[in-house]
């Protein structure tokens, strides 16, 4: 019988358990507990559906045949120093890829039409327009042309924004309209044409920190950053520091360094910082369910799968 592991040392993983038992109705799907250790033999697991298992964990399971990363990023499980060497998946879901596109819209609108002011004029009942600006004078930047970055890119265009997009490789195929930069040599010329920049960047060994002082300033001043990546590609005191330069001139945060942000983290009082609690976008537990059981599926039937790439770390 298959054996399924749901793991995590961060959050309860009870809420994949409906999804998990309509999906392997015939497998046996264990839980971790609160802290992320297996009860039972965890030499019966062939699957384990991860976000931050406890280090070390996975390199017990000897059956193992599969690591399911429950989100599209992985970085919560390439920091396992003993991580098997077995085919790693991620979730890549166009129901996510819309929940993404929607958050980064409204980041880019909310900045670009003021809409901070309406809230404010709203609250003291006064009718004041604020300047209107064309979209086609805000060009947004995607670091990360991936997945998510090239959903929103498309969505945000769709809106009249011009759109440019960054990645690690040259980009073959794009959307018409969206230009592309790559590379280290290409960064500099992607950043000087976005007055928002979006961070949609898997964290790896070459992203970490890579929201710094060098990279603000390359940025028009008063550009507006939006981190949905993750909050070790931010280094915090740079973003005050070119906050309060006038450097950058707002930030919309989603994701960071500790979650959840400590109540006495200056970014919640920062009057040019809006934070959200890392919900740009999520994935259902039938799409985690059904990923899985297509990813194991085509393992055990020797059929070609989309892994992660250990050496890229994405
Ligand atoms: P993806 O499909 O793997 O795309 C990653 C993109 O980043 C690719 O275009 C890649 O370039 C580019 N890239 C990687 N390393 C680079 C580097 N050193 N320099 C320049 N470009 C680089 O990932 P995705 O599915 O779009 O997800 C992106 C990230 O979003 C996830 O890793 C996760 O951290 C974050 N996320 C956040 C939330 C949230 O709620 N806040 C939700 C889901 C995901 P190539 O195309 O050349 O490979």
């Amino acid at each position: 019988m298959t054996c399924i592991a749901l793991v995590s040392k961060t959050i309860p993983m009870a809420f994949l358990l409906p999804a998990f038992r309509e999906q392997f109705p015939d497998s046996e799907i264990r839980v971790a507990d609160a802290s992320g250790e297996m009860l039972g033999n965890l030499a019966d697991i062939d699957v384990a559906v991860c976000w931050y298992p406890p280090p070390g964990l996975l390199s017990k399971m000897p059956r193992l045949g599969l690591v399911q990363s429950l989100a599209a990023g992985v970085d919560h499980l390439a920091c396992d120093p003993a991580l098997p060497l077995v085919p790693v998946c991620r979730i890549v879901d166009p129901e996510m890829g819309s929940g993404m596109a929607a958050y980064v819209a409204w980041a880019v609108i909310h900045r670009q039409r003021a809409m901070g002011r309406y809230l404010e004029s709203a609250q003291a009942t006064r009718w004041q327009e604020q300047p209107i600006v064309s979209p086609a004078r805000h060009r947004v930047g995607i670091a990360g042309l991936g997945a998510l970055g090239l959903r929103c890119a498309s969505a945000l265009q769709a809106l009249g924004y011009p759109v440019r997009g960054w990645s690690r490789s040259a980009k073959g195929e794009l959307p018409p309209g969206i230009e592309a930069f790559h590379g280290d040599h290409g960064r500099d010329a992607f950043l000087a044409g976005c007055d928002t920049l979006v961070n949609l960047l898997p964290l790896t060994d070459d992203t970490r920190g890579v929201l710094n002082a060098r990279l603000f300033a390359r940025l028009p001043p008063g550009a507006h950053l939006v981190n949905v990546g993750r909050g070790q590609h931010l280094v915090e005191e740079d973003l005050l520091a070119a906050l309060n330069s006038g450097q950058l001139g707002a930030a919309t945060l989603d994701a960071f360094m500790t979650e959840p942000l400590p109540s006495s983290h200056p970014f919640w009082e920062h009057p040019l910082i809006l934070v959200t609690p890392h919900i740009a976008t999520r994935t259902r537990p039938e799409i985690i369910a059904r990923q899985t059981f297509e990813n194991l599926r085509r393992i055990r039937q020797g059929e070609s799968l989309a892994t992660v790439d250990r050496a890229r770390g994405y």
